[in-house]
């Protein structure tokens, strides 16, 4: 390397060890919310760099000029933190990367990074691909081991792409409480443990800690799609997890502005792949290489309209669970309901185990509670008496809430996963997955509880 390039490197060294120093001593020491609302802009380079504007600008733009071809060389041989072209990076990016890697890693003492995908599937995708690698020495069969209870399109992934495409086993556990299935599972092939918790639609949920005990036992990474809890309640990291996912384009994304993801790993993740530089930054390492050559980044004016809505994450999710709670209790007193299942019911077989993790962050700091507070989210599903077509009836008669596959808005959504989200899977699996045919899942808004209910109520009405 020329001399000029040297320069370039030293320069990047004091603006990192200078960013490091304002993450530690600074940001760390900072609430959730202020975390979520500022991230890593600061006053002081809105000024110097952006002309002073207050909200992080939305960088449409291919790639970056540089001064010279030493700073070339440097910034696309990865030796100084540059962003050269959008399908590697782009400043509008970085913004929404570093409030997610915060945020996953609020009370986790080390260090946490992320990388921002184009979707929640790619996402997913990209997390576990890097431990699918054929490597060398064993003529083998690869596996992996995951939850059952897991979102149709991962379902898909993972069954249909991975295994009867690739050959990749995917052993399902369907008692993920049961801690000996999985353990049965694991083999000297087994690549990862994966879970989904609380799951969709179904909202399985076991005891996190036990499972990435294990894995870490076994050497193994344990990978968690948290995308239903985020992480207002629950943040996998601090228990142990090594990297988890995010359908960013969910309840992080409530406005519903597009689709989006993020995968955030801690430094250091266990895995039996001899590749250090995957283990040692796993996001960095999907940033500036596989995600580089396969292409699934993520817009610049997406990640600055996730961000958003991120900024608010702890106050919706609060409000959104008490309004969840409120509907819950309304269907559970029903007459035409046969069942509810909300995790945050006294009656679900799982609202122990949920309650040891479901945790409103800093409660303890909000003037209203000053104490830890659970709260479960804002996914429920139930089940109206008289099958399917009954379930049909309902939904087609709601004049408020939308019929839409999705979930997590700041409006009321409705669905019902057999003939939806979950059809393609079958249904062997969907039973497999808790889902019978006549489950409707419902995601509560953020309109007041009582005009949802209503509109519930007038919908059941027609039903016989
Ligand atoms: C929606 C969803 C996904 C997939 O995310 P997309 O952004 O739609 O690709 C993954 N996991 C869960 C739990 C989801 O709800």
């Amino acid at each position: 390397m020329k001399k000029g390039v040297y320069k370039y490197i030293k320069k990047a060294k004091a603006m990192l060890a200078e960013r490091e120093r304002y993450i530690k001593q600074e940001v760390k020491k900072w609430r959730f919310d202020t975390i979520a609302v500022h991230g890593l802009y600061s006053v002081a380079e809105a000024l110097e760099k952006n002309q002073g504007a207050i909200i992080e600008p939305i960088f449409m733009s291919s790639s970056q000029a540089f001064h010279d071809s030493d700073e070339m060389e440097a910034a696309l041989s990865y030796a100084i933190p540059a962003w050269t072209y959008s399908r590697i990076h782009n400043p509008s990016i970085s913004y929404f990367e570093e409030v997610l890697a915060l945020l996953e890693g609020y009370g986790f003492d080390g260090e946490t990074n992320c990388c921002a995908t184009s979707s929640g599937m790619s996402a997913i995708a990209s997390a576990t691909e890097p431990f699918l690698v054929k490597l060398k020495k064993t003529r083998e069969e690869i596996n992996f081991v995951s939850t059952c209870q897991v979102y149709g399109g991962t379902f898909q992934l993972f069954n249909v792409r991975r295994m009867e495409e690739r050959g990749i086993e995917c052993r399902w556990v369907t008692d993920p409480n049961d801690i000996d299935q999985w353990a049965k599972k694991i083999d000297k092939n087994t690549r990862f443990l994966y879970g989904e918790l609380p799951s969709n639609p179904g909202l399985m949920f076991f005891d996190l800690k036990k499972v990435i005990d294990l894995a870490h036992e076994n050497g193994l990474p344990f990978i968690a799609d948290s995308t239903i809890a985020t992480p207002a309640l629950l943040r996998p990291i601090t228990y142990g997890a090594d990297i988890v996912v995010q359908s960013v384009t969910k309840t992080l994304t409530a406005s519903g502005f597009g689709i989006a993801g993020a995968v955030i790993a801690r430094k250091n993740i266990v895995s039996n792949i001899p590749n250090d530089a995957m283990k040692e930054d796993f996001a960095l390492y999907l940033k500036q290489l596989p995600n580089r050559d396969i292409g699934w980044c993520l817009s610049p004016i997406q990640a600055i309209l996730s961000l958003n809505d991120i900024r608010t994450l702890r106050m919706r999710i609060d409000i959104l669970s008490q309004n969840t709670m409120k509907v819950a209790k309304f269907l559970e007193a029903h007459p035409k309901i046969a069942q509810v299942n909300y995790l945050g019911l006294e009656n679900h077989p799982l609202y122990e185990v949920a309650s040891k993790y479901l945790w409103l962050v800093d409660a303890e700091y909000d003037e209203r509670y000053q104490m830890p507070v659970n709260r479960y989210g804002h996914l429920l599903s139930f089940v109206v008496k008289g099958g399917i077509n009954n379930a049909r009836k309902m939904v087609d008669n709601l004049k408020r809430i939308w019929r839409a596959t999705d979930l997590g808005r700041i409006k009321s959504v409705i669905t019902i996963p057999a003939i939806s989200t979950h059809q393609q899977m079958g249904a062997c699996a969907r039973c497999m997955a808790c889902i019978p045919s006549g489950l409707v899942r419902l995601c509560v808004g953020a309109e007041h509880p009582d005009d949802i209910i209503a509109d519930l109520d007038q919908a059941l009405s027609k039903v016989k």
